[in-house]
């Protein structure tokens, strides 16, 4: 069996600026990566640019493949129909990625007809069951909300439900918990890696904190500098660290 994503040898310049120098990286179907790294090290752009979500004027070389299939450089439509219905990205800072005069139900609902062949009660109903899901509590009422009426950690879980309509195999977590107070972080960790386990989905998680991949994540890969320069299985990265940048990660640790 392939991977579910196999990066190689992935590179991305803007102007002339080289940020990522030969990325490789895999993931096999249900796996959790952690991806950690200081900030600017290239982890966002990775995900971005193996997914073409990068800007146009990105120079990007490399391959790569989603099941086997390259994806890199692959024409929009089909692009747009590989990611669109097996991959999710969620982000930092949420509140941003909801239209704040629809409601939640709208929303949720605009999600779940892009991926399902679902409408009337039976849509409602699916809308429904992804905000009990995520632990949005009283989900019947709180569907006729709108996004401020949610607190941040709220929103994220909106986020999280808007991610999970399309039932992807793949879910890409960018500094999920970045933006929220540290009781509601691990709150959506938990929820997180619970949803991931109960869907057998994959999940890469981006954090500049190690010791939030570590306790999410099979394994975790260290960025440094437009390179990954450690990649280990959690427990052996926290034993034995062998690059200085992941070995000072691990000495900075509480
Ligand atoms: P992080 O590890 O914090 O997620 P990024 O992947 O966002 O880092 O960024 C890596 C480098 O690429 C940084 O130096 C950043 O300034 C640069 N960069 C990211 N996106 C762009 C862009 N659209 N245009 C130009 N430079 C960019
Ligand atoms: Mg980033």
């Amino acid at each position: 069996m392939p991977p579910l994503v196999s990066i190689h040898d992935l590179r991305v310049a803007f102007n002339g600026v080289q940020v990522l120098r030969g990325i490789d990286v895999s993931l096999q179907k249900g796996e959790a990566l952690g991806l950690v790294g200081e900030s600017g090290s290239g982890k966002s752009v990775t995900w971005l640019a193996a997914l073409g979500l990068l800007p146009r004027h990105a120079q990007v070389t490399g391959s790569v493949r989603l099941d086997g299939r390259e994806i890199l450089g692959a024409p929009a439509a089909e692009l747009d129909q590989v990611r669109g219905g097996r991959v999710a990205m969620i982000f930092q800072d949420p509140a941003s990625a909801l239209n704040p005069v629809l409601t939640v139900r709208r929303q949720l609902c605009e999600a779940l007809v892009l991926h399902r062949d679902l409408s009337g009660d039976a849509l409602k109903a699916e809308a429904r069951r992804l905000l009990d899901l995520v632990g949005i509590p009283d989900a019947a009422r709180r569907l006729e909300a709108y996004p401020h009426e949610f607190s941040g950690g709220q929103v994220q879980r909106i986020m999280i439900a808007m991610a999970l309509a399309g039932n992807p195999d793949l879910l890409v977590a960018d500094e999920p918990t970045t933006a929220l107070d540290a009781t509601i972080q691990a709150q959506i960790l938990e929820l997180l890696s619970t949803v991931r386990r109960e869907m057998g989905m994959a999940m890469v998680l981006i954090s500049h904190d190690l010791g939030v991949v570590a306790e999410n994540c099979d394994r975790v890969a260290v960025m440094y500098a437009g390179r990954i320069v450690e990649e280990a299985r959690s427990n052996q990265l926290f034993a034995d660290p062998v690059h200085p940048y992941a070995q000072g990660l691990i000495g900075a640790l509480p």
